[in-house]
């Protein structure tokens, strides 16, 4: 039978892209698939702690192998900050759009403009937990450049290119992006964890 993995996430895009990647070897479930409907507390001050807490509390209150991921973005002189505040860095019930103004704002004049973008996810198989890290380094550029992708992808110029995340396509983004070397680690351990059955002669 094949081995079954609750993704902890509401987000159908990331749970679409992790399901095409891990299909044949692992059916992978929703929350809506184990009737999950209640909001997962997300209060770590780190996204390992959040992650940590997502997948933590699908195992304890459903018993079930499972994994989360939390990512955002750390920019050098801002302490790492928006980090885990990412999603709501201009305050709660404000878009991305907002949270970009205020980072341009809170950069303006500053030189040193690196950043990065970081994943980490939490698998738990049989109540062992596994980190894995994605990272991307790079530069908050000056201005918005581009409307592909989503949050602060506009504003995010990765090391070695001259466009922003926004301009790229999502197949370029993806090999590079944190969450893209998150998940690769993901699935190389997932791989190695439980090889597929060989024939046997
Ligand atoms: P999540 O943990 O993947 O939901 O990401 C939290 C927040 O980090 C998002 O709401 C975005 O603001 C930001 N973020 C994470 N990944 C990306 C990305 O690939 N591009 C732009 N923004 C991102």
């Amino acid at each position: 039978m094949m081995h079954q993995l609750v993704f902890a996430t509401n987000n159908s895009h990331k749970l679409r892209e992790l399901g095409e990647i891990l299909k044949g070897e692992f059916k992978l479930l929703s929350l809506n698939d184990i009737s999950c409907y209640e909001e997962i507390p997300e209060t770590g001050d780190t996204l390992e702690a959040n992650a940590s807490q997502k997948s933590f509390y699908i195992w304890d209150h459903f018993h079930t192998d499972c994994f989360s991921d939390d990512s955002g973005l750390e920019v050098l002189v801002l302490n790492n900050e928006p980090g885990v505040h990412s999603a709501r860095y201009a305050g709660e019930g404000r878009n991305s759009d907002e949270n970009v103004s205020k980072l341009l704002a809170e950069m303006e004049g500053k030189t040193n403009r690196k950043a990065c973008f970081r994943c980490v996810i939490s698998l738990i198989l049989q109540g062992k937990e596994y980190l894995f890290e994605g990272r991307v380094d790079g530069e908050i550029l000056l201005q918005r450049q581009g409307s592909e992708g989503f949050g602060y992808d506009p504003v995010f110029c990765p090391e070695g290119y001259s466009q922003s995340f926004a301009e790229m396509d999502a197949l370029l983004k993806n090999s590079m992006s944190h969450r893209g070397r998150a998940v690769a680690k993901l699935v190389k351990f997932l791989d190695e964890a439980y090889p597929p059955p060989t024939m046997q002669q």
